[in-house]
């Protein structure tokens, strides 16, 4: 099974962070609108490019199979360049406007104090993702890996997404942060936290999916677990999170027991 996934993994544009071979536990989380209030993507494309209703038109064309992730999210993007906007306007934008989940701060200091590393995998921009996480977390920033995309900024002074993995049609295939951890001796237990479409790639690889529920309902990541039957923990945000990973790392619970119970608030 392995062999085969490594045949079919997509050539990265990008280089990753070394493996950490030697950990019990490790994090992975998508960023927008799981670590983050509100994707900035999104927030970009409905503030200052096309507008929310384009861009759900966008988004109901790659949930019918029309669209590919990559390309539709290319377009949300074109579509906040075509209105002139900088690269550096945007950043700040985002670093004013964009939130972390209440209880991540939190989260985040029992891992640190666990020695679990937090590995963030997001189909976002690093230096975007970098502006924001610094502004928030401060110094501490820098002890976070991040997997992502990256941005190329012209000499015009346009810019675009620079995909990781230009030959998959996510832009960025978030099992392959994953699977290197699967495939070590002694392989850790994996925990991955995601809330959409850009993370059904890795949605199978974890040992264990956390869902980020939304005030709204529904998100497209818990239609996709329950239909493929895949087993996930619906969660509201870090804190409620926080007590399932403890009790996971001390051994007091396993992930089965989470995955029957469903959710954890
Ligand atoms: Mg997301």
């Amino acid at each position: 099974m392995s062999s085969h996934l490594e045949e079919i993994a997509p050539e990265s544009t990008l280089p990753y962070p070394p493996v950490h071979t030697d950990k019990k536990f490790v994090v992975f989380s998508d960023w927008d609108g799981t670590i983050t209030n509100f994707d900035s993507n999104d927030y970009l494309t409905d503030n200052l490019g096309f507008g929310f209703e384009a861009r759900r038109k966008v988004n109901e064309r790659i949930l019918a199979g029309e669209l590919t992730f990559r390309d539709g999210f290319r377009q949300d993007l074109e579509s906040v360049v075509a209105k002139g906007y900088k690269f550096e306007e945007c950043k700040k934008i985002l670093r004013e406007s964009i939130k972390l989940d209440e209880g991540f701060k939190e989260f985040y200091k029992f891992c640190s104090a666990s020695d679990i590393p937090v590995i963030v995998v997001s189909s976002g921009m690093e230096p975007i993702i970098r502006a924001v996480l610094s502004n928030l977390l401060g110094e501490h920033e820098k002890e976070i890996a991040i997997i992502s995309n990256d941005a190329e900024v012209k000499e015009d002074d346009t810019w675009m997404i620079k995909y990781r993995h230009p030959s998959s049609h996510f832009g960025h295939d978030k099992s392959q942060a994953i699977l290197p951890y699967r495939r070590l001796p002694n392989p850790p237990f994996t925990f991955f936290f995601g809330d959409g479409v850009s993370d059904l790639s890795a949605a199978r690889h974890a040992d264990m999916l956390f869902v980020k529920t939304k005030p709204g309902g529904e998100n497209d990541l818990a239609k996709y677990c329950k239909r493929e039957n895949i087993p996930h923990v619906l969660f509201s945000d870090f804190s409620a999170a926080l007590v399932a990973v403890k009790s996971v790392v001390s051994g007091e619970k396993t992930a089965g027991y989470w995955f029957e119970k469903g959710r954890v608030e």
